[in-house]
């Protein structure tokens, strides 16, 4: 136990470990309530006990890519495909609104039907009619200029993960058309136009070692993401990894603590992938670290159909209870949600 909280308290101090002790910590079981003590000491010294509570709007399952871990893989043909309308994003987010979210997040497939210029148009609509609130766009890999387009038609956030940072282990996860160059190149892309940029990675995604989320931690601390979201890989049957064992959630759990330690002011979500691995997963994720939570805001009749993995919870309740069942799990973790827009908060420049 000393040699965990010594290798902790270095952690801490210097947001900084060796290849190997960060290894250790990964890998090791009884590394999980020290970590945890430590990274809710930090978040607590910065961001008190407020959770931010961020409206995800699923709003195409259309994509053009094949990512073989997902479930709405372009291969995929039993994938049951639906978009919502501009007239139904809105609605998503007025609902939202009313409920307390200040911060809307579009998420969806790489989906060629929504063209910069139908993008654009529904981003301008939603910051013309709610222009106190935040506007997250995770919409995947685009080219610079399009990006530009999103920022410039009111979108101020992107989350885009990495999904691993090592080149070998990414070419397993991907085809051939997709390449970690270009996804890391889009990260910096969105960083240089000025978006609070999210990146991250799943934990357990298959052929995944621990040399692999080592790099992961690596390629962040070059990034310097605003967002972090983390979750573990889950199984789908009609992905080429069918059967592949799910992620593990305590070892999830000591990365978001992990993360907490090395990026002090980062929002880290508790995520949907926690909350389906273990019905406790959300609330520990934020005793772990994590500051932020992500209430489906998407209509219920497509919420089934954003199928990336397997027995995704909360896939059948309206907003507001989806809102309100959250409220009380952050408030019996012991923290509380806040109506705000939920900004990064930025480090005073003398400590680094
Ligand atoms: N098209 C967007 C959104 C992708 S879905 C993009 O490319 O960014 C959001 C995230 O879900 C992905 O980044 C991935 O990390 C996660 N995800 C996809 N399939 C998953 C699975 N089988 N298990 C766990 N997480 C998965």
């Amino acid at each position: 136990m000393d040699c965990f909280e010594t290798l902790i308290g270095r952690l801490a101090a210097e947001r900084n470990l060796s290849d190997s002790e960060l290894a250790f910590l990964i890998e090791n079981d009884s590394a999980a309530e020290p970590l945890f003590a430590a990274a809710d000491r930090v978040r607590r010294s910065i961001y008190g006990d407020e959770v931010y509570l961020r409206g995800l709007i699923e709003f195409t399952n259309y994509c053009k890519n094949n990512c073989y871990y997902c479930g709405i893989r372009a291969g995929n043909p039993n994938a049951v495909r639906y978009r919502l309308s501009q007239e139904e994003i809105l609605a998503c987010c007025e609902e939202g609104y009313s409920l307390g979210f200040r911060t809307f997040v579009l998420q969806g497939g790489e989906d060629p039907f929504f063209t910069d210029d139908r993008l654009c148009n529904v981003i301008s609509a939603i910051r013309k009619r709610f222009s106190d609130c935040a506007i997250t766009l995770s919409v995947g890999e685009k080219p610079k200029e399009s990006y530009q387009a999103y920022f410039q038609a009111g979108a101020n956030r992107y989350l885009l993960r990495h999904e691993t940072a090592d080149d070998a282990h990414y070419k397993k996860l991907h085809p051939g058309s997709m390449s970690p160059e270009n996804r890391k190149r889009c990260l910096f892309n969105l960083k240089a136009i000025g978006f609070q940029v999210g990146s991250g990675f799943m934990v357990g995604s298959p052929g995944q070692t621990t040399e692999n989320l080592v790099c992961d931690l690596r390629f962040l601390q070059q990034l310097r993401p605003d967002m972090i979201g983390i979750g573990p890989y889950l199984n789908h049957a009609q992905t080429p990894f069918a059967g592949s064992p799910d992620g593990s959630l305590w070892q999830t759990l000591r990365l978001i603590s992990l993360l907490r330690l090395m990026f002090p002011y980062a929002l880290i979500p508790a995520t949907t992938a926690l909350g389906t691995i273990s019905p406790e997963g959300r609330e520990l994720g934020l005793k772990a670290g994590a500051n932020v939570v992500m209430p489906n805001l998407s209509p219920v009749g497509v919420r089934k159909l954003y199928d990336l993995y397997e027995n995704k919870i909360c896939t059948g309740e309206e907003a507001a209870q989806c809102r309100d069942c959250l409220a009380r799990r952050v408030l019996k973790a012991g923290y509380r949600v806040v109506t705000a827009v939920g900004d990064v908060k930025k480090e005073p420049e003398k400590n680094h």
